[in-house]
C-alpha cells in the first residue's frame, strides 16, 4: 500500500512538471513568434530604442507582419544579406503600412522605406498614417556580389519616429538594357520662391534664358555623340516646370543647391512614366537684384548626385543676365554646353568607380597637362576623358568604353524578370520553424566565437 501511494505521488509530480514545462514551452514559443525576425539582422543608430516585433493583428497576409516602432527619433532597420550577380538590375518590393510616422526634419527621403544598408539606394519613403501599399526599390548591383537589403524606419537622410509594418517581401532579377542610347530629362524651373534667413526671394527665368538653354541642350546632344566618338547618343526632353522651386538644400562647401528630394514632388510623375537615364534640374538662384541673397559658393553646375539611382545634376543660370555661359558666340564661347557635359561626366565618373574601373578624377585636367582654353574651355580634356585617350607613362587612361552601356536600372528592365523566390522565404510550418531556430542559433553561436 505504501509503495502505491508513493507511486501515485511520483506520477502526480511528474504530470505537474510536464504541465509546467508545456506552459513554459508555450510561452517561450509565443515569445519567439512575436519576436522572431527569421534571418533578418536588426540595426539601429540609437541602440535598443526601437521595438522590433511580429504583429498578428495588423498584417497584410496570413503571416505575421514585421513591425518597427520607434517612440523616439531613430534610424531603425532589419536587413538580410542577399547574393547578387555583378552588373544586374534588381527589384525589391514589399507591402508597408504606417502610423504617425514623423521625420526629424522635413525631407521626402525619410520614413518607412526599403533601403540598401550602407548606401544611398532607397525606395520612396512613407510618412504620416497610410494604409497598406506596395513600394519598390530598383537598383543595379554594379560591382557588388552581395548587398544588405533592409526595411527601414528612418533613412540615411535622417531619423523618424512612429510605427511601420512590413510584409510580403520579394526580390527579382531583371535584364540590363545594354545599349548606349541615353535619355535625359531637363527640368527648367520657371520660378524660384524661397525664404532664406527670413527673407523671401522670388526669381524668374526669362524668355531669353529659355531660348539659350534650349539651344545649349541641342548642342549638348550633338557633343555627347561627337566627343565620345559615337560611343553614345543623347536624347533630351525639356520640361518647363511652372510650380515654383520652393525648397533648397544646404552644404558647407557649396552653399545652397537643389537636392533630388527638394524637387521630388515636381518631377516624380514625369520620371515614373519615362525611361530616363539622367536628370538635369535647371534653376535660377540669383539675379542682379538678389546677387548674394542665396549663398552659392562659386558653382554653376553640381553633379554626382542621384534620384533613385538615376544621375542627377544641377545647372544654375548665371546671376548676370549678360553672361555668355550658356550662349553660343563665335568670339566669346563656342562650347556653351560645357557645364551640361561636365555634370554628366561626373555621373559617368561615379559609375565607373562603382563598377570597379580605374579612371582619373574629372577635375584633374591640369595634372595631365590640359588647360582651360579660351572659347572652348576644357573641351580637349573631356574628349580624351570620354575616349580613354589621356596619355600617361603607364598607358592611356579615361572612361572605359563599357561605361556608355552601363545605364541606371529602371522598371523596363523587369519585363522578363526572374523571381528569386527563396531569398525572403519564411518558415511554412512548425518543422521548418524549428529548423530555422536551429539555423539562427548556429549563426549566432558562430558570431559569438568569431
Ligand atoms: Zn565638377
Amino acid at each position: 500500500m505504501d509503495t502505491n501511494v508513493k507511486e501515485r505521488k511520483h506520477k502526480t509530480s511528474y504530470y505537474i512538471t510536464l504541465v509546467i514545462l508545456l506552459v513554459i514551452l508555450y510561452f517561450a514559443y509565443q515569445f519567439y513568434q512575436a519576436n522572431n525576425f527569421n534571418e533578418f539582422i536588426r540595426s539601429e543608430s540609437n541602440l535598443y530604442s526601437s521595438k522590433f516585433t511580429r504583429d498578428d493583428k495588423i498584417k497584410y497576409s496570413d503571416k505575421k507582419s514585421y513591425k518597427i516602432s520607434s517612440s523616439n527619433f531613430n534610424d531603425a532597420m532589419f536587413y538580410k544579406k542577399i547574393q547578387v550577380k555583378k552588373n544586374q538590375p534588381y527589384k525589391v518590393t514589399c507591402m508597408v503600412k504606417t502610423n504617425a510616422v514623423q521625420a526629424e526634419q522635413e525631407n521626402s527621403g525619410i520614413g518607412a522605406q526599403i533601403a540598401i544598408e550602407g548606401s544611398t539606394e532607397r525606395s520612396v519613403a512613407l510618412s504620416g498614417t497610410q494604409d497598406w501599399q506596395r513600394i519598390e526599390l530598383i537598383f543595379n548591383s554594379k560591382n557588388r556580389e552581395e548587398v544588405n537589403v533592409g526595411f527601414r524606419l528612418g533613412g540615411y537622410l535622417g531619423q523618424a519616429k512612429g510605427e511601420a509594418w512590413f510584409s510580403n517581401f520579394t526580390i527579382e532579377e531583371g535584364i540590363a538594357e545594354n545599349n548606349n542610347n541615353w535619355k535625359f530629362a531637363c527640368f527648367i524651373f520657371e520660378t524660384t520662391d524661397v525664404t532664406i534667413n527670413g527673407k523671401e526671394i522670388k526669381l524668374k527665368v526669362t524668355q531669353s534664358d529659355m531660348h539659350d538653354i534650349n539651344d545649349t541642350i541641342n548642342l549638348f546632344e550633338r557633343s555627347c555623340y561627337n566627343l565620345s566618338n559615337r560611343k553614345m547618343t543623347a536624347e533630351c526632353d525639356v520640361y518647363q516646370v511652372d510650380t515654383p522651386l520652393s525648397k533648397l538644400s544646404y552644404d558647407e562647401q557649396y552653399g545652397y543647391y537643389v537636392s533630388a528630394e527638394d524637387v521630388e514632388e515636381q518631377i516624380k510623375s514625369t520620371i515614373a512614366t519615362n525611361k530616363y537615364d539622367h536628370i538635369y534640374v535647371i534653376v535660377r538662384l540669383g539675379d542682379e537684384e538678389h546677387e548674394n541673397d542665396i549663398e552659392v559658393n562659386d558653382w554653376i553646375g553640381l553633379g554626382s548626385m542621384d534620384y533613385y539611382g538615376i544621375g542627377f545634376s544641377n545647372i544654375r543660370l548665371p546671376n548676370d543676365s549678360k553672361s555668355y555661359i550658356y550662349k553660343y558666340d563665335g568670339r566669346i564661347n563656342t562650347f556653351p554646353e560645357e557645364v551640361f557635359l561636365h555634370e554628366f561626366l561626373h555621373s559617368l565618373e561615379r559609375n565607373a568607380e562603382e563598377y570597379g574601373y580605374e579612371r582619373p578624377e574629372l577635375h584633374d585636367y591640369q595634372k595631365y597637362g590640359y588647360k582651360n582654353e579660351a572659347l572652348i574651355g576644357q573641351k580637349r580634356w573631356y574628349t580624351d576623358y570620354m575616349n580613354k585617350n589621356i596619355k600617361t607613362t603607364m598607358g592611356n587612361i579615361g572612361l572605359p568604353e563599357e561605361i556608355y552601356k552601363l545605364k541606371p536600372a529602371k522598371n523596363s528592365n523587369f519585363e522578363y524578370s526572374y523571381e528569386m523566390e527563396d531569398q525572403f522565404k519564411e518558415p511554412e510550418n512548425i518543422i521548418e520553424e524549428i529548423i530555422e531556430i536551429i539555423n539562427n542559433l548556429k549563426s549566432k553561436i558562430k558570431l559569438i566565437f568569431k
